[in-house]
C-alpha cells in the first residue's frame, strides 16, 4: 500500500482572510505531497507498506528518520486539513466542551495554554490538544513532523485540535507574526470534527 495525498476539503481561497489562498495552495499540493511522496519511497519494500499511517506513527520508532518525518508529515497535514473549514470558530459543544472546562477551567484558559504551546514552540513544529489514555484533555507541542501518536512522544494520545506552526504555514502573510497566526487560526476551527475525535 502507499500512501495519497487527500484532496482539500475546500477551495484553496475558503479560508481567506484568516490563511491565504497561494499559502493553501503551496501547503497542501507542495509541502504535504512532498511528504506523501517522500514517505512511499521511504518505505517501499519494507514490512511499513502494510501499516495504516496512524499505525506506522504509533511504531515509528523502529523505522528510520526519513519515515519519521515524513510519515508524521503526511499524518499531520492530512488531520491539519479536517480540522479547519470556512467559517468555523466559535465555541466547542457537548461533551467536548464539557471536557475542556474540566482540564483547563475555561474554554479561554484552554486557549491561553494552547496559544502559548504554539508560540513557544521553537523552530518548526506542532502544537495539539489531546485526549490522553485517561481520556483527559491535555496540550503539548512536538518538533518537526512528530506527534503525540509517536511511540517516542514525550506526551502521548490521541489529537484532537492540532496546529501547524512551521513557517511554511503562514510566512507569506504573517512574515514573523506567528501569534497573530495563532490567534486568527482560531476562526477556522472545524469544532464538528474535533468533536467527532473527541467521541472515538
Ligand atoms: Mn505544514
Amino acid at each position: 500500500m502507499s500512501f495519497t495525498l487527500p484532496p482539500l476539503p475546500y477551495a484553496f481561497d475558503a479560508l481567506e482572510p484568516h490563511i491565504d489562498a497561494r499559502t493553501m495552495e503551496i501547503h497542501h499540493d507542495k509541502h504535504h505531497q512532498a511528504y506523501v511522496t517522500n514517505v512511499n519511497a521511504a518505505i517501499a519494500g519494507t514490512d511499513a507498506e502494510k501499516l495504516s499511517i496512524e499505525e506506522l506513527c504509533k511504531n515509528i520508532s523502529k523505522y528510520p528518520m526519513p519515515v519519521r518525518n515524513n510519515g508524521g508529515g503526511h499524518y499531520n497535514h492530512s488531520l491539519f486539513w479536517t480540522l479547519l473549514k470556512p467559517n468555523g470558530g466559535g465555541l466547542p459543544t457537548g461533551a467536548l466542551a464539557e471536557a475542556i472546562n474540566a482540564a483547563f477551567g475555561s474554554f479561554d484558559e484552554m486557549k491561553t495554554k494552547f496559544n502559548a504551546a504554539g508560540t513557544t514552540r521553537f523552530g518548526s513544529g506542532w502544537a495539539w490538544l489531546i485526549k490522553n489514555s485517561e481520556g483527559k484533555l491535555e496540550i503539548c507541542s512536538t518538533p518537526n513532523q512528530d506527534n503525540p501518536l509517536m511511540d517516542i512522544a514525550e506526551v502521548k494520545g490521541t489529537p484532537i485540535l492540532a496546529l501547524d506552526v512551521w513557517e511554511h504555514a503562514y510566512y507569506l502573510h504573517y512574515q514573523n507574526r506567528r501569534p497573530d497566526y495563532c490567534t486568527a487560526w482560531w476562526n477556522l476551527v472545524n469544532w464538528e470534527e474535533a468533536a467527532k475525535r473527541f467521541a472515538m
